[in-house]
């Protein structure tokens, strides 16, 4: 008898028919790699993944944060015997401490000699027989324990939530926009969550922007790689493109042209870097740029596809998202970014398309992308 971890990978994985070895490969992959430096095995019985451990605790803690988990459950192995079943079902019941159960049972094993519904029945009688003042309650219980027979027992009744999603790297790549703020962290978190592969790019406005706003952007991408393992982080040296936007270009102007640079560095570098697309951290309507009619001048900049995955989400529940996955705390440090700094009174909220490409055109815009992206750190080993 042991304790194991069933690992319950998410329904999605279930659908994807012939690309089904394909999903499961890389979360194996994935779980192999948040477990490195732990002592472990790996152990599948007919299509179910368990995962044993003497640190039971530590093996949770990495394994909650792994996209394409939907659940674990602390199962016990016990021996495929009638008596063995009744007494650990009972145990179980007891650690638990509920007042109302089900007994649930899933026999793959069919050699066995009771069928499904006949071990649940008898389970639930020799717990009642057992124990005082409890009481079954198929519809709504407080406790289900499962027992799956198979070539061994697993019993269990304790479940922990998985992370969920897609398994990271099932679903190409994604050039993260990452500034300092609440939210672009969490965009990149939701991307992440989905299985696309994150890098991500911070615009540096030194010496406008300090040393300590970098080292808050670094802080958050370590943050994001604890869900998603080593990741690119691209630092652009942004001074030079900001002050040719401020002397050449109308006030009101600054900000959408700004971004509009944004969006071609970004798509520059997932050209050189076979990233598929460029993703923000925009909301409709949060700031001015980010107006429809901003978000339409902005986005023509890029080339290729730019997701928003918060496009429709509320800053408060945006900020809960950032709580819950540890970023929040970084994100609200006061160091100011680039943008707050070279913010006009007055910016347009309705810009139009055809005059913001008149006001730029008297830039030299492929030096500056150019200068930018020959200019930037790329730092691939953050600890
Ligand atoms: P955030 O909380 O992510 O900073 P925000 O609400 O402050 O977003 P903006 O400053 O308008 O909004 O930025 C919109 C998006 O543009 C950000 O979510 C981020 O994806 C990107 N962005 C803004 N500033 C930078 C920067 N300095 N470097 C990289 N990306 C940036
Ligand atoms: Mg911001």
């Amino acid at each position: 008898m042991r304790k194991l971890i069933l690992v319950k990978y998410a329904s999605e994985i279930f659908l994807k028919g012939l690309n089904k070895n394909k999903f499961e490969k890389k979360l194996k992959d994935n779980i192999r790699y948040v477990l490195k430096g732990l002592e472990y095995e790996f152990i599948t019985d007919q299509g179910r993944w368990f995962i044993y451990s003497e640190e039971i605790e530590e093996l949770i803690n990495r394994l909650k944060r792994l996209f394409g988990i939907a659940e674990l459950c602390v199962v016990t192995e016990i021996e495929t015997k009638v008596d063995k079943i009744y007494e650990e079902a009972l145990r179980e019941l007891k650690e638990n401490g509920a007042n109302t159960f089900k007994v649930e049972t899933k026999r793959a094993d069919k050699s066995f000699p009771m069928n499904s519904m006949e071990v649940s029945q008898k389970v639930g009688a020799y717990i009642l027989k057992n124990t005082e003042g409890l009481s079954v309650d198929v519809k709504n219980p407080e406790c289900r324990v499962t027992v799956e027979i198979r070539k061994n027992t697993y019993i269990y009744s304790k479940k922990i939530k998985g992370a969920g999603g897609m398994p990271y790297g099932t679903n190409g790549k994604t050039l993260l926009m990452l500034s300092g703020g609440i939210d672009s962290p969490v965009a990149g978190y939701m991307m992440a969550r989905r299985g696309v592969e994150l890098s991500c790019v911070y615009y540096h406005s030194h010496p406008y922007t300090s040393e300590r706003a970098k080292e808050k952007v670094k802080e958050l991408a370590k943050i994001l790689q604890t869900y998603t393992g080593n990741m690119t982080l691209y630092i652009v040296p942004f001074t030079d493109i900001q002050m040719s936007i401020i002397e050449k270009c109308r006030k009101d102007e600054l900000t959408i042209i700004m971004r509009r640079f944004m969006m071609r560095v970004a798509c520059e570098i997932a050209e050189k870097n076979g990233i598929h697309s460029v993703s923000t951290g925009e909301s409709i309507g949060q700031v001015a740029s980010q107006t429809m009619e901003g978000l339409v001048v902005s986005n023509d900049a890029a080339d290729r596809p730019v997701f928003r995955p918060l496009i429709a989400t509320d800053k408060g529940d945006i900020m809960d998202i950032a709580r819950n996955i540890g970023t929040y705390e970084t994100s609200i440090l006061p160091y100011e970014d680039c943008c707050t700094i070279f913010v006009p009174k007055h910016p347009k909220t309705k810009p139009i398309l055809r005059e913001i490409i008149k006001e730029e055109s008297i830039l030299d815009i492929d030096v500056l992308v150019k200068e930018a992206i020959e200019n930037m750190e790329v730092c691939k080993d953050l600890p």
